[in-house]
């Protein structure tokens, strides 16, 4: 009688609940847990954004605001796409959502019929094939491995697409791997779409200013400017500006889609949070440069976890290009653990917490985040290396 919806029993609850119950249970038990899970800076949210906030809060900036984000925040994000990612579009065409998740979510919902096909590469963000089957769509896996650097050839993608595709999820850099596509194979992954007009794109850039190599960002409406009318970007502030509490993402897109998801985002939640998106106002248009001290910041763990992962006999990660995680081959371990859930269950009984490949569509290994204070990270590192031995 009391039952939930059909949609609701197409998404499976979280993969690393089990894990995640028995790291509470051994923490209240006075365990000593460090969590490399978890994918959000450890850096403090600058102070000029909270003061903006404040100041926000003061001039009562509490009520309801424009759906799509106040006239501020989507000028301030016109400056974004354009300075940070080279996209040049009008605030018109930009919508504020609760996080680029919601945006995510907005958009598929407001796109996807039955019987839609979504091509995602794997390992993929977990919440990207529950989102779509959420929306009824069925989600064409595309494989990639470290040999490949965890990116999607042309010939993939052109083997994935049917009639009967609707969009292509592309994360880059990635999560949970760290890939990065150069500007060059986005170019030949737009000549694939070319052939196929009913195709739209999400260029998920959330992870963009975390970059580590050299050179600009590329993505994929810049580098396929005629694709731009099918192309949804979404950003935001949640993981380059530590502001991930705050709930704010931003997307730009073809006017059609972003009226869509306005449409369906003025009956699901409504504008995202005032005092947030005053904050995000001042994360775009306020100083930048603290950014690159925390992405060198960054690089030092990156370096230091691959070098340590890479020590550990049995375990192999390539060198992320970007964002804050190492995607970690654990094959020659499997035998002795079963698969990477008992991996990870093992890991965790000495004191680390990370997240089984499986949960990213992949397997045989796990994702630490290096978003996690020095000597914490190497202390993780030295017991991964300890639990192994
Ligand atoms: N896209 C990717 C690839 C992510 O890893 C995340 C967060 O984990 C998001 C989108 C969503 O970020 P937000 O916190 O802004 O909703």
């Amino acid at each position: 009688l009391l039952a939930t919806s059909a949609a609701l029993a197409r998404i499976r609850p979280s993969r690393t609940n089990a894990i995640t119950d028995r790291a509470i249970e051994l923490r209240e038990g006075g365990a000593d847990i460090i969590s490399l899970s978890v994918g959000e800076p450890d850096f403090p949210t600058p102070p000029h954004v909270v003061e903006a906030c404040k100041a926000a809060l003061d001039a009562g900036d509490t009520r309801y605001t424009a759906v799509p984000g106040t006239a501020a925040l989507r000028q301030a994000a016109a400056l974004h796409f354009q300075r940070d990612l080279g996209i040049d579009v009008p605030p018109s065409q930009i919508i504020v959502s609760a996080g680029g998740k919601q945006a995510i979510f907005l958009a598929m919902m407001a796109t996807l019929n039955p019987g839609d096909e979504v091509v995602i590469p794997a390992p993929w963000w977990v919440s990207y094939p529950e989102i779509v089957h959420f929306a009824g769509a069925q989600v064409t896996k595309i494989e990639t491995d470290a040999a490949s650097g965890f990116r999607i050839s042309p010939d993939q993608l052109e083997a994935a697409i049917t009639p009967a595709t609707r969009w292509l999820l592309l994360n880059s850099p990635g999560n949970p791997t760290g890939a990065t596509y150069p500007a060059e194979e986005l170019r030949a992954l737009g000549e694939v779409l070319r052939r196929h007009p009913r195709v739209l794109v999400m260029s998920d850039d959330i992870y963009a200013p975390l970059r580590y190599g050299e050179g600009a960002h590329a993505t994929l409406s810049v580098e396929c400017p005629d694709l731009a009318d099918r192309i949804l970007t979404v950003s935001g502030v949640s993981k380059s500006h530590a502001m991930t509490g705050f709930r704010i993402g931003v997307s730009a897109g073809p006017q059609w889609l972003i009226a869509a998801m306005g449409r369906l985002q003025s009956h699901a939640s409504g504008n995202a949070c005032s005092i947030s998106q005053a904050g995000a106002v001042a994360a775009f248009t306020g100083p930048q440069e603290f950014l690159t001290d925390w992405r060198e910041r960054f690089r030092v763990r990156r370096d230091m976890c691959v070098a340590a992962i890479n020590a550990i006999p049995g375990l192999h990660t390539p060198v992320p290009d970007g964002a804050f995680y190492c995607m970690i081959d654990a094959a020659p371990h499997m035998a002795r653990f079963g698969d990477d859930e008992g991996l990870v269950m093992h890991l965790l009984e000495h004191g680390v917490a990370v997240v089984p490949a499986s949960a990213f569509g992949g397997r045989d290994g796990f994702r630490i985040s290096f978003a996690a204070d020095d000597a914490r990270l190497a202390e993780a590192l030295r017991r991964i290396a300890g639990a192994l031995a």
